[in-house]
This record gives C-alpha cells, structure tokens and sequence, in this order.
C-alpha cells in the first residue's frame, strides 16, 4: 500500500510562479496522512464520550479508542503487560516517566539530546556524546560503572539536529548488563524506521503524533507497566479513580491511572491510524526513497553548506540534515525561502541548545527535513534556490 499525505496545493510566489509548496520540516511536524484524515472523518459524526456514556456512539468511541491503544502497542510490538498510555506528545510522555520513577532514581543522558529528554528529570547525569556511536556506548558503560541505585538511561533514538541513529539496541544492552532500565525518544526515529520494544530491547519509548503523520493532539508513552502502576497519577481526576469516598481515593491501575480527565479520542484513533497505514506499508521501499532524497540534499549542499554532524559523514541517518551557510543568517535565508521559493525549513537551535551550539560553534543553523510526500523536486528547489542565494 502506497502512502500519501494532505498538502494546500499551489501557492502563489511573489514573482507570479504557482509551486507546489515544498514542506521541508517534517522533523518540527508532519503532515497528515490522507488514511489518516479519512479515519478521523468517519469518526466524526459518531464522535461522543469515552469509557463515560451509555448508547451506540459512547459504545463506539469507546472500542474505537481501546482499539487504538491495541493498535500502537502492535506498531511498537509492545510486550504482554506493557502499557500504552496516551499523551499529548513526547513532551509530555517522557514527563510521565519522569513522575513514574522511583524515589532516587538517577537519569542518564547524553548531552546531545532534546530538551524534551533532558529536562524533565528530577536527577540527571548528563554523559557527553563522542564522535561515533560506539564510543558514546563506551562513555555509558563507564558512566553506569559509577551510579549506584535505580538508574533509567533515557536516550534519543534519532536526532532532531542532525537525522543521525543512535545505537540503541547496544545502548539498551549496556543499561541492561549495569541493571539500569532504558527509555527512548523516538519522536524522530518511529517516522522514518521500524520501532519494535522487543528487537531494540528497551523499557520505555515516547512518541508524537504529529510527527508521525497524524496530527489532532495525541502522543504515547509505552513500556513497563510496574513503575507506572507505582506511581501518583499523572493527573488527578475522573477516569483515573475506582472509588473516591471520605478522605481516601482508590486509584485505577493500568493506563488510566495516568489519563484522567476526558481522553483524546481522535488524537488517539489519528495515531492509531497512521501505525496500521505504516505497519501495511513497505517501510523497506520508504527507507530506501528517503535515503535516496537525503543523499540528493547532502550533495547539493556539499559545495556551500557546512552540515551539522557528531558522527562520522557514512553514519546512517534518518531524513533530516541541519546546515549552515557561511556568511548567511540562518533565520533571514529561512524566511527568503519560505517567501520567494515556496519552502518550509526551519531555522533556530531546535531545542537541543546545548548540540547546536557544540556544532556551530554558538550560532543557530538551518534544518531541512523529509518523509512520505516528500518529491525530488522539492529537495532539488532547495539545493538550487541556497545555490543562487550563497
Ligand atoms: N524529542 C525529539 C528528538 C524531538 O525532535 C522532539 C520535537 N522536536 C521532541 C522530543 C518533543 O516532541 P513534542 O514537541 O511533540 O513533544
């Protein structure tokens, strides 16, 4: 099954030409998948309370949004016992986990990260990521040698900054030998490439949906169940409670301790979505498409871009590639972009302050980034407009 994506259509330039906008930010957010569209729009006219009312559109919303849960942990290949717990993005996701550890529990991550993964910990470690992958998982070894008691080493499964893939099934076997548990960030690894919790062997992984194809305000924390159930709910509120009397409250186990208040129905059933459209697809011929066009910018850019890398240049990376170009302003050459050619890129630090500015030497860069729908001719209109403008 082939795939495809919303977009507006043309749009008009300044010089009078109608192009087909080129959406160069799929890491920022993606698209939406028309599968994806179309199921939310089935869903509509049913469109009523969740695990609350009596009557056929409660009854359905209801199987529609537990299927959906079922759905993702298919997509994940979540283990017998994992929780799925729906979430409003990775943000919040890996902010739950942060609720959910135990008293004491030490935080390991590498400096290269996400803000998103590297603040929300009460008590962090943060290691240095080196110049290729096997010495970052040297760097954590060493790291876990020397942290005692309940440890999570949370880390980034693709980078944000530079598409580049952490070895995270190493990275998870080193946890696993120091007795520490792992979480991944895969808000930019689930887009481009197979996610399974079982092959990668990790504890934990959060992802977003909007990121992922499916926008409408739903995300995912997956994984053990018993630090989870442990925990103070998430949020206080109806759905998390079995029994609220005088002075005590009973709390649900399962997901809904942690997802009080009404849930998002068609955030959830948008993602749920957009996993049975990729898991039916042939991710293999997306891989090798993406790598195509991500191979097509890298060249192009190569005579006048200086590109944003840890490891080595042949390190395997998803489709994203952050650049700068000597002499420009990231920011102005973004927005003449956007103007003049009809591209969408994205200029700044992307929130992974402390990464850009140890590639860059302190300034921000530009980050262009690819997925399904994305055509040659958009990659090729980038190349040639930083050609004519550098
Ligand atoms: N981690 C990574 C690697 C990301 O790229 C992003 C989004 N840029 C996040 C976490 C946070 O995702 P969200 O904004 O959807 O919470």
């Amino acid at each position: 099954m082939s795939l495809s994506v919303l977009s507006p259509g043309e749009i008009k330039l300044p010089d009078g030409r109608a192009v087909d906008f080129a959406n160069l930010d799929y890491a920022a957010t993606a698209p939406c998948l028309s599968r994806v569209a179309d199921a939310v729009s089935e869903l509509l006219p049913w469109y009523a309370s969740v695990h609350r009312g009596a009557g056929a559109l409660s009854a359905r919303c209801t199987r529609e949004y537990e299927q959906a849960r079922e759905s993702v942990a298919d997509f994940l290949n979540c283990r017998p016992g994992d929780q799925v717990v729906f979430t409003r993005n990775t943000t919040d996701a890996l902010n739950l986990l942060a609720r959910a550890l135990p008293d004491g529990t030490t935080v390991v991550t590498f400096d290269s990260d996400h803000h998103a993964n590297l603040l929300p910990w009460p008590r962090r470690t943060r290691i240095p990521a080196l110049s290729t992958p096997a010495e970052s998982v040297a760097v954590l070894d060493a790291a876990l040698a020397g942290i005692h008691g309940d440890v999570l080493v949370s880390v980034t499964g693709a980078s944000n900054v530079t598409g580049e893939v952490w070895p995270v099934s190493a990275l998870a076997a080193v946890a696993h030998r120091h007795g520490a548990r792992i979480a991944v960030d895969a808000a930019q690894l689930a887009p481009h490439l197979p996610v399974d919790l079982v092959e990668l062997d990790v504890d934990y992984l959060a992802l977003s949906g909007h990121k992922l194809y499916a926008p409408f305000g739903a995300g995912v924390l997956a994984g053990r169940a018993d630090w989870l159930d442990a925990a103070e709910p998430y949020l206080a509120g109806g759905g998390a409670t079995l029994h609220v009397g005088d002075g005590v409250v009973e709390w649900a186990a399962g997901p809904a301790r942690h997802e009080a208040g009404t849930p998002n129905l068609i955030g959830a059933v948008a993602l749920a979505t957009a996993c049975r459209a990729l898991l039916e697809t042939d991710r293999a011929a997306l891989l090798v498409e993406e790598q195509g066009l991500i191979a097509q910018l890298r060249d192009g850019l190569a005579p006048f871009g200086r590109e944003l890398r840890l490891f080595p240049r042949d390190a395997f990376r998803v489709g994203i590639v952050s650049f700068t170009v000597d002499g420009h302003d990231p920011q102005a050459l973004a927005d003449t972009l956007g103007r003049d050619h009809g591209i969408g890129v994205r200029a700044g630090r992307f929130c992974a302050h402390p990464l850009t500015d140890r590639l860059t030497g302190g300034r921000p860069a530009i980050r262009a980034s690819i997925g399904v729908g994305t055509r040659p001719e958009h990659v090729d209109r980038l190349v040639t407009a930083l050609a004519d403008l550098s």
